[in-house]
């Protein structure tokens, strides 16, 4: 063999190796669910496409995935379902990409002066894992102490919602919705835990249907002994409602 030949393979068999302990790498990131940034990660050009352009791409795309996998589209069942996923993944379950449809936050003034925390627990949500693209689900527990304002308890719910409607890490989303409630109600003093079910690690992978996974954040006096008991008290309260 000639000398350059041999180095040309030596390259190739090392890029191989490369790329072999990359995907490896990479495996274990996703399935270990490894986040890297509080923000989600997006694309300069994120908004440049219109909705419905959005919608045309990946219908295209996601038909050649289940053409690869196989699948026959010309059978009645299977045929609209290119469009249906790709405009579940833009108006759906991943709208909350789009700054545009973050909920607008009203203020009010605390007219009452209730000066102690305000808990609403049980707040369903619907995500997705951006590891796998597979859902994860659950309840969100939020707690905050006026600075003088209040919000309305339903935009909770609506915060939540959005930031759940992106491909996500539970950590990140716990992180997000806390960071929105800190610069919304203009304190320090809020609280968030989830706690939520990852298909991906009961459907898939390790296969594990009862572990659930829990992420907290605890801002200003939330650090406090006393008030961080109370707040997870009010959470382990049995509802009669
Ligand atoms: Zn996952």
């Amino acid at each position: 063999m000639k000398q350059q030949e041999i180095m040309l393979n030596t390259l190739h068999n090392q890029e191989m190796r490369m790329n072999e302990l990359n995907e490896i790498e990479l495996d274990e990131l996703g399935n270990d669910h490894v986040s890297s940034a509080t923000e989600t990660p997006m694309r300069e050009c994120a908004f440049i496409l219109s909705e419905e352009l959005k919608i045309k791409k990946i219908e295209g795309y996601f038909r050649e995935i289940m053409e690869t996998l196989g699948l026959n589209l010309n059978d009645d069942s299977l045929s609209g379902t290119p469009h249906r996923v790709a405009k579940m993944y833009v108006k759906e379950i991943f709208n909350g990409l789009n700054p545009a449809n973050k909920p607008s936050v009203k203020l009010f003034d605390n007219k009452y002066q209730y000066n102690q925390m305000l808990v609403e627990r049980d707040i369903t949500f619907y995500s997705n894992c951006e590891h796998h693209f597979v859902p994860f689900f659950g309840k969100a527990h939020i707690a905050y102490i006026s600075s003088g304002k209040v919000i309305g308890l339903s935009k909770l719910n609506r915060i939540v919602n959005y930031y759940a409607k992106r491909p996500q890490v539970q950590e990140r989303l716990t992180m997000q919705i806390a960071k929105e409630l800190k610069n919304a109600l203009n304190t320090e003093d809020v609280a968030v835990v989830i706690e939520a079910r990852h298909l991906c690690v009961s459907s898939r992978g390790i296969k594990d249907d009862s572990s659930s996974t829990i992420t907290s954040f605890y801002g200003g006096k939330f650090n406090e002994e006393q008030l961080k008991t109370e707040f997870l008290n009010y959470l382990n309260l049995k509802s009669n409602y």
